[in-house]
């Protein structure tokens, strides 16, 4: 056996290592040199840092040739070529971490003997970018050489000995050639290139992988709607061997970050929010939907409160899946300046600041300190058209009381029609024997399901049951008036679902000092026609209303508590315009809340407490949503064995505008006190720069151990998520996924295959939109030739012709479309309101500012370019099938653009 030349290894990960010892197999020396000291220290006894196969017999086979150290020096006394196998772990958006490649490179001494032959994953561009560092520093003799890494753990040895293929990227100095020795023993196909192709190789192979998944993903999703076995499906395609088995296992491999189940989303589904605990969330859709596999849901419909960095406000988006797994392992509670807290597990993303306004970044929950700022929702960008009036006829079913048991009562006028129906109809509709003719004139109501029968429009009828008689209307205004004595039952209500009389809603107030409250909500029921009665008890002064109807209503629909530990905001108020916000804040306050002085004043806060966290965490999110920061103190009372949340707003300015939550008699006092600051005090514990999120400092990290599920939800378009008490967070990181974003963040391009291959489709649409908006600006009058129309050449297939799409996005941007099709035109006409067909290539480009090649029949590359630029108005030609010759279209003097050509 020839001498085999010794070889350094920086980094003793996972790579590290396999290739270290690999090596030593072949029969090299390896020096191999780790920063982590005690990683080092394990290796030396022998011990292995790392599972892996195979590996703990490889290292312990050639002891003799692998040296440890935490120096370099050792490595470059003895070896030429110097393996990195450091980390790059993924950060936002996929751009590498590289602080760990270019400590290595800044170590480097001069030299002309040896060279950096780079294993750890990097961006395309790594490469020149440190031969740029050495030349600049005098170490321009350094060499260097692209050598990725493919094993896949669980296989690594046997990756390492039988590899798929060898790839060397280098500038055809002695390294290269000395790699290429190196890898010699074991056979594999080579592949020796340009350092910059062997990176691109690397992420490209990663890219293509992550697509495979997506697309088998969404055919997944495909079979679900046509009744096909996605499984069987792989099976078949994964026989073409152009197509190949590996990877079509459906499903997206998570398992990143999570999130604990007790941190909170609003959740929007079926055109309902509600603010709900990820576990909670978790069981419901797992209970609709079932496992897409063990641990991921894909709910349908389901968009939680997101923000997209740099935009002001935060908004509903879709999301894409949601994960639950056992994890057994710390869990770090994240603490933040006013109060706020967040569980997740180390490796969870958050978005952090400097708190300076500064570009904000990525950093793992595991990395945050004191000096970094995290974003709360301010605001929000209105979503639903919220309605006037609710329907209270949501509560028959819910109330689970036979619909026969339901009076309606709809006047003298209605009930007279209904009896003088002819008597086959009047047999039909009162099915239950009795003279209830007489009855219904004489009451002016009936039964529910005789009024279902009867076709009874049910606008302005009342309702009850059959026992307790207290008849509601079938539907309430939802204005503020109602939303006050919403917050006033939140504050101070409960509910008692009573054996005979259905369900009892109770306000107390105090004996002394709120009578006005007792006479707000009294004259509110009593305005809409409802019993309430208020009566005097030793310790409160209550009013109470009693109806099964309407406290099913109260607390089964609306959502409200019956008691105060389990108090929440009803699920409607997060869709109503921001006066019924106010509305709902101010009863609450009013209720239960409190303002004082600080020291006696000018300044003044104001407190409300809750033991219930639900009510704590929405009362976060709605002062959020209206632009409030309140802090958060949680404690116990004397004798409570619950958690009391102190939530407190301050500030001048913040008081100036939550002034309604005041009582109106006070507001002017307190006014006035807040004008007599010398100085407005800019508010403490959190900062905003503009109109976006409001940014608080992280306080502390704790650790604790953790046994039990975690969570996690994936949202392509924005990666984050409004979390618990309001807290912005990234969203979690799905393994698998890192490797396609990693692509995507170091190219610059925005790669969307996150969900999927036929979103990607549809972006290359809209890609001849924006070229043409580029060009143009707006296209509102401009005229626009489509050349060809067909799915493709010589068809007049117009299914799933993508001019279909390009031409119903034009006009809706104002553009005028004139198109032209050698064969497709009869089948296109029906499909195409509003396009002028054109009989010639020649005469569609009439007048035209642009010109779009969408189908790429041959004569159209013969196209006489001049006449085209005579007859055009414009000079645009986009190619959006790259089928011109870009030379000949640019030589008449027209502007060329092709797809993802120059
Ligand atoms: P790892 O985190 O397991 O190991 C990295 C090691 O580098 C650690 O031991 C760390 O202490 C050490 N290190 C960090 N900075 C150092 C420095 N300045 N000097 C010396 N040592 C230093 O990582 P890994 O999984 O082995 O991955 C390494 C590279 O290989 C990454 O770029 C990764 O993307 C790539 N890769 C990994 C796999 C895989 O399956 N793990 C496969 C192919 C490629």
């Amino acid at each position: 056996m020839t001498e085999r030349e010794p070889i350094g290894v920086i980094g003793t990960g996972y790579v590290g290592l396999v290739t270290a010892a690999g090596f030593a197999e072949l029969g090299n020396e390896v020096y191999c040199v780790d920063i982590d000291a005690d990683k080092i220290g394990q290796l030396k006894r022998g011990e292995i840092p790392i599972y892996e196969p195979g590996l703990a017999e490889l290292v312990d086979r050639n002891r003799e040739r692998l040296h440890f150290s935490t120096e370099l020096a050792p490595a470059l006394e003895h070896a030429r070529l110097l393996f990195v196998a450091v980390g790059t772990p993924p950060t936002y958006s996929g751009d590498a971490d590289l602080s760990a490649v270019h400590a290595v490179v800044d170590a480097m001494p001069p030299s002309d003997r040896h060279a950096l032959v780079m294993k750890s994953t990097v961006p395309s561009g790594t490469g020149v970018a440190i031969k740029r560092v050495f030349a600049d520093r005098g170490k321009g003799g350094f060499s260097y050489v692209s050598c990725p890494e493919f094993l896949k753990e669980g296989s690594a040895v046997a990756d390492f000995l039988h590899p798929d293929r060898v790839v060397v990227g280098d500038d055809g100095d002695w390294a290269g050639d000395a790699v290429v020795d190196l890898y010699a023993p074991l056979d594999a196909p080579l592949v020796r290139t340009d350092v910059a192709s062997a990176e691109m190789i690397k992420l490209a192979a990663n890219a293509f992988l992550a697509t495979k998944i997506s697309f088998i993903n969404e055919i997944a999703n495909v079979c679900e709607e046509v009744g096909a076995d996605v499984a069987e499906v792989a099976k078949g395609m994964g026989l073409d061997e152009r197509i190949g088995p590996q990877f079509l296992r459906p499903g997206i491999g998570y398992g990143g970050s999570c999130f604990d189940g007790g941190e909170t989303v609003l959740a929007r589904r079926h055109g309902r929010t509600e603010l709900l605990r990820l576990d909670r969330l978790w069981d419901r859709l797992e209970g609709e939907h079932g496992q897409w596999e063990p641990g991921v849901v894909e709910p349908e419909n389901l968009e939680v409160l997101s923000w997209v960095p740099g935009v002001d406000a935060p908004e509903f988006l879709p999301v894409m899946a949601l994960t639950r797994r056992d994890y057994d392992g710390e869990l770090l509670e994240v603490r933040t300046k006013m109060g706020r807290r967040i569980r997740c597990t180390p490796d969870h993303p958050w978005v952090a600041s400097d708190g300076a306004g500064g570009e904000s970044a990525i950093k793992l929950a595991d990395q945050l300190t004191s000096h970094d700022w995290v974003p709360l929702a301010m605001g929000r960008r209105e979503g639903l058209l919220p309605s006037e009036v609710t329907s209270l006829l949501g509560a028959v079913e819910a109330a689970e009381v036979h619909p026969e048991r339901f009076i309606v009562r709809f006047g003298a006028e209605r009930a007279a029609e209904v009896a003088a129906r002819p008597i086959e109809e009047r047999r039909r509709i009162f099915a239950r024997p009795g003279p209830r003719t007489g009855d219904v004139k004489r009451t002016g109501a009936m039964r529910l399901e005789e009024a279902a029968a009867a076709e009874v429009p049910m606008r302005d009828v009342r309702l009850a049951t059959a026992r307790n008689g207290n008849f509601t209307p079938t539907s309430l205004p939802l204005d503020r008036a109602l939303w006050r004595v919403v917050g006033l039952y939140i504050a101070e209500g409960c509910a008692s679902f009573r054996h005979r009389n259905g369900v009892r809603l109770t306000w107390s107030f105090n004996l002394e000092t709120e009578q006005h409250l007792v006479d707000e909500v009294v004259a509110f029921w009593v305005r809409h026609g409802i019993r309430a009665h208020s009566h005097r008890k030793a310790t409160a002064h209550a009013v109470t209303v009693e109806s099964r109807l309407l406290g099913t209503w109260w607390t089964k629909v609306l959502g409200l508590g019956r008691n105060c530990s389990e108090q929440r905001l009803p699920d409607l108020i997060w869709d109503r315009p921001n006066e019924d916000k106010w509305a709902l804040l101010s009863g609450l306050w009013e209720g239960d809340g409190s303002w004082s002085l600080v020291n006696g004043g000018p300044s003044v806060i104001l407190e409300y407490g809750t033991v219930s966290d639900e009510l704590a965490d929405g009362i976060h999110r709605l002062l959020g949503d209206l632009g409030i920061v309140a802090s958060q103190r949680i404690g116990r009372v004397a004798k409570s064995t619950k958690d009391t949340y102190w939530l407190r707003v301050a500030g001048a300015d913040q008081i100036e505008r939550a002034i309604d939550l005041v009582p109106e008699r006070d507001r002017v006092g307190v006014l006035a006190s807040i004008a007599r600051q010398t100085k407005r005090i800019a508010p403490t514990g959190y900062r905003r720069f503009g109109d976006g999120p409001a940014w608080v400092r992280v306080t502390d990290v704790r650790r604790e151990g953790f046994d039990g599920p975690v969570y996690s939800l994936e949202i392509p378009a924005a990666h984050t998520i409004v979390t618990s008490h309001g807290i912005i967070a990234h969203n979690c990181f799905p393994k698998d996924v890192s490797a396609l974003k990693q692509l995507a963040g170091n190219s610059g391009y925005h790669f969307q295959l996150l969900t999927a291959v036929i979103e990607v489709n549809e972006l290359q649409k809209r890609r001849v939109i924006s070229k043409l908006q580029k060009h143009l600006g707006s296209l509102v009058g401009r005229e626009i030739a489509l050349l060809g129309l067909a799915f493709k050449p010589d068809t007049d297939d117009m299914r799933e012709a993508s001019s279909l799409v390009l031409a119903g996005r034009l006009q809706a941007d104002g553009a005028r479309v004139r198109a032209y099709d050698p064969v497709a035109e009869d089948a296109a006409r029906p499909l195409m309101s509003g396009v002028d067909f054109s009989d010639s290539a020649l005469r569609a480009v009439e007048g035209a500012d642009a010109v779009v090649l969408v189908t790429e029949w041959p004569e159209f590359a013969e196209l006489d370019w001049a006449e085209v630029a005579s007859r055009m108005r414009g000079d645009l030609v986009i190619d959006g099938r790259n089928a011109l010759r870009s030379e000949r279209v640019t030589a008449a003097g027209l502007a060329y653009e092709g797809i993802g050509r120059h």
